[in-house]
């Protein structure tokens, strides 16, 4: 493998509060040197009017398989996390059969090798086959090689099981990610309960349904000193929650989707199901407290819940359509122009919460440009201009609520342990 010099780029750097314009040196897949000097043996990457960073990672990405191959699989999963600008994800084990032994983590690591795109990071089921009742073999599954665990298509309804869980993790130091949601109130919800839903006749998922959970949870990682990821928040109660559990210490990170940060519970009116997500879309006030969150520090991480669903599923009446969108090919661009051009946030923050934040979260040694460090490398146009066009996905699903959106800023080059794995051409 010929040495890799990547020139004139900005490099971003946040575990190293970098941010200039140097060369940046890969030999053997690991990061070598900055500043230097082409010696003519190296092969050449122009990043002149580029940002270079940390090989980005979503920590939020369902891959379907095993089991729902007709919607996403390994292959499609991690060639549309590439394209997306994504050097690592983390896949969440709703799959059938679910990712609760070490040999379906085993069975992961290996379909990801094979395909040989990005890192597939393996999050494995707190309880066993996802059912809520008995707390899944934590430590095999640990040994197997799964850096956290998350029933997420379902939330870990027992608080029991839940504090159990919390406790096995702390034994390993993993965290517990959870999908908020007391079912008792969402119930047969399609859309955020507010003012829409109740003009439009449709039922209602209300906040309280995220917020009492992230309540409970906070409680019971405060109670067992565990660590708790909370998925995808979306409501302002539980920020607050969040931010307040954060300033008395306890052990609490958390993640946004572009989704929420972008779109409301209005877009429902046209009832196109492509707007049906869980969390739902919410009203605007809730939209801007996910803003603040991100802004402040709050939420440590933006990961897209890409949730593929197969045309015929989605394209089904409101009420029966599955819930979920993609998200891996529109998040980089949906941040850089809904987060950092209007000024939420900058550079390096953005960076950040898409590199550095979900590998600290999950114990990896990524996310990071240091010296010594694999060279995962996510280069970034954040100019040009391109319209979201779901026929070029990679991914297997194109069930987006942002087909036609013109948006700023996408990634060209992904480069994993030292290897050009994706180039926009
Ligand atoms: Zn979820
Ligand atoms: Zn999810």
């Amino acid at each position: 493998m010929p040495n890799l010099l990547i020139q004139n780029g900005r490099v971003i750097d946040p575990s190293q509060e970098m941010d200039r314009v140097t060369n940046l040196l890969i030999a053997d897949g690991r990061i070598v040197a900055y500043d230097t000097t082409p010696t003519g043996e190296e092969t050449i990457i122009d990043a002149k009017s580029k940002i270079v960073a940390p090989g980005l990672i979503d920590m939020h990405v369902h891959l379907r398989e095993p089991g729902f191959e007709e919607d996403e699989t390994i292959e499609t999963g991690t060639a549309a996390a590439l394209a997306g600008g994504f050097a690592s994800i983390a896949c969440i084990p709703n799959t059938d059969p679910p990712i609760d032994t070490q040999g379906s983590v085993e069975f992961i690591r290996d379909r990801a090798a094979r395909a040989d795109h990005c890192n597939v990071l393996v999050t494995a089921c707190v309880s066993k086959n996802r059912e809520g009742k008995e707390l899944a073999e934590i430590g095999q599954l640990v040994e197997a090689g799964a850096v956290a665990f998350s029933d997420d298509g379902s939330p870990v309804c027992n608080a029991e099981l839940m504090r159990r869980a919390f406790e096995y993790c702390l034994m390993f130091d993993k965290p517990v990610l959870n999908h908020a949601e007391i079912r008792e109130l969402t119930n047969h919800g399609v859309m955020h309960e507010g003012l829409t839903s109740l003009v439009l006749g449709l039922s209602g998922i209300p906040a309280a349904a995220e917020d009492v959970m992230n309540s409970r949870d906070i409680a019971l990682a405060e109670a067992t000193g565990g660590r708790l990821h909370i998925m995808h928040v979306s409501t302002i109660n539980s920020i607050d929650a969040l931010r307040r559990a954060k300033d008395r210490g306890v052990r609490v990170t958390a993640e946004a989707a572009p989704h929420h940060f972008t779109l409301t519970d209005e877009c429902l009116r046209t009832f196109d199901a492509n707007y049906k997500m869980n969390p739902p879309l919410r009203g605007r006030e809730h939209v801007e407290a996910v803003i603040a969150g991100l802004a402040d520090g709050t939420i440590d991480v933006i990961a897209s819940d890409h949730a593929p669903h197969a045309k015929q599923k989605k394209m089904r009446e409101l009420d029966i359509a599955p819930f979920g969108i993609v998200g891996l090919e529109t998040s980089l661009g949906l941040v850089i122009t809904k987060l950092i051009e209007p000024g939420h946030l900058d550079w390096p923050t953005a960076i950040q919460k898409m590199s550095l934040n979900p590998a600290r979260i999950l114990g990896i040694d990524k996310g990071t440009l240091r010296i010594g460090a694999a060279a995962d490398v996510t280069i970034i146009d954040p100019k040009v201009r391109w319209t979201v066009d779901p026929t070029t996905f990679r991914s297997k699903s194109a069930n987006t609520p942002f087909a036609g959106w013109e948006l700023t800023g996408r990634a060209d080059t992904v480069i994993v342990a030292g290897r050009v794995k994706f180039e926009r051409r």
